[in-house]
């Protein structure tokens, strides 16, 4: 394959608009992937200078340099031509081509890249689109135009910054307690979302039979599964900074308390009754909102409640005892039925339990931004049942019929006597 991508960093981008008028280009290339990357530019006949990898560990970091590209300063018409012969699938004769451009060298007989600067566009050419960069593949037959990706000056989330609150997602802080599949998942759409700091903790590593499932792949066997993810996220979203713990919710509550003050809202993943518990009431005495979430009945529904530190509303315990006097099952009984742990048979499908995770990571975010003044992240309840692969029989809140089904219900207030509702 022919290339058919050029990349140009912003540093790249940068050398050539500082350049005088012309220059060598230096890139580096797969022809098996069809990408070529510019490295080294020079000023006139000046020496090449480099000019920033595109990522650290892009595929075009190693390989041979070729000086097979120039680049030059032109009017705006000439990038507008590369529009059009882009639209038309045009090829523009090379006499053509080397006349719109002062001092244009014969390619004599070889294949060779042109990069076109127009700096003077005009508000018709804005209109158009008119790029500022513009690649061509220039033979002694005909010039054609070539796709150029130069980098942008934002990088990151901050692209969305006019449709999406990406100041006030990045300033706020997560707590992710359990990072199996549903908070591996859950976590990963947090920092998806711009969430400025994730704090990551789980007490297991990540085994081999947690693959099919997890959003973490082979590479990281036998790492603890908090630092598997923060590992990959800082690969994949790194405008996030992540802390991973080794922490047991349960046997070290004490340093999840220290974590508190600085988080905004906690999201919990953690398989089983007592870790869910804790994290009810550490968040309600903290003052923090949390999200919990669970796959109940062998997969069948996902469960999302979010626990506010407000007198009208129950903990988690109230919550449950509330739900089983209405004649609904037990969610804390059947949290840890047979679902991650190595002795039991699976059951929930890893993409069900990533769709719960991502649920809870929007919930979450939404908890934050909605105290932010961001009316259109209210949600529909405080908590939200999905149906994944519906049975006959459940009880009330667990009677859905359809999978996809999502059910909202409102609240529960505390109970008299409850230890975490009550005053500390
Ligand atoms: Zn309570």
């Amino acid at each position: 394959m022919s290339t058919s991508v050029i990349l140009l960093t912003r540093e790249g981008a940068a050398a050539i608009r500082a350049g005088t008028g012309w220059g060598f280009v230096t890139t580096r290339t797969s022809d098996a992937d069809g990408v070529g990357v510019v490295i080294a530019v020079s000023d006139g006949r000046g020496f090449p200078r480099p000019v920033g990898i595109v990522d650290r560990l892009h595929y075009l970091n190693v390989g041979d340099a070729k000086q097979n590209c120039t680049w030059h300063r032109v009017a705006a018409d000439v990038n507008h031509w590369w529009l059009h012969c882009s639209a038309k699938r045009g090829v523009i004769a090379f006499d053509e081509f080397a006349g719109m451009i002062p001092g244009f060298r014969q390619p004599g007989g070889v294949t060779y890249l042109a990069i076109t600067h127009a700096p003077d566009l005009d508000e018709r050419h804005r209109q158009w689109a008119t790029p500022e960069f513009a690649a061509w593949r220039v033979t002694p037959a005909g010039v054609l135009p070539l796709d150029l990706e130069v980098q942008r000056e934002k990088a990151g989330t901050a692209l969305l910054e006019s449709h999406w609150p990406v100041g006030i997602v990045g300033a706020a802080r997560f707590l992710v307690v359990g990072l199996g599949s549903i908070g591996g998942a859950a976590a990963l759409a947090l920092a998806t979302a711009g969430a400025g700091t994730l704090d990551l903790v789980d007490p297991d590593r990540l085994r081999w039979h947690n693959l099919p499932r997890h959003v973490c792949g082979a590479r990281h066997v036998g790492r603890m599964k908090a630092e598997a993810i923060r590992a990959d996220l800082e690969l994949l979203r790194p405008d996030t900074k992540v802390n991973a713990y080794g922490h047991d919710v349960v046997e070290d509550a004490d340093h999840i308390r220290d974590l508190l003050p600085d988080v905004d809202v906690i999201v919990c993943a953690a398989d089983g009754v007592a870790p869910r518990r804790v994290v009810s009431h550490l968040a309600r005495r903290a003052g923090k909102p949390a999200i919990l979430s669970c796959v109940l009945a062998d997969g069948a529904y996902g469960d999302v409640v979010r626990l506010w530190p407000w007198p009208h509303h129950g903990c988690l315990t109230c919550r449950t005892e509330a739900l089983a006097d209405a004649g609904g099952l037990l969610p804390d009984l059947h949290a840890d039925a047979g679902y991650g742990s190595a002795g039991h048979p699976m059951t929930a499908v890893g993409s069900d339990l990533h769709l719960v995770g991502q649920f809870a990571a929007k919930f979450a975010v939404a908890t934050h931004l909605q105290g932010k003044g961001q009316h259109d992240q209210r949600f529909a309840g405080e908590h939200a049942v999905l149906a994944l692969r519906p049975e006959p029989g459940w009880a009330a809140p667990y009677d859905l019929i359809r999978a996809g089904e999502v059910r909202w219900h409102s609240a529960t207030p505390p109970r008299a006597g409850c230890s975490t509702c009550g005053p500390a």
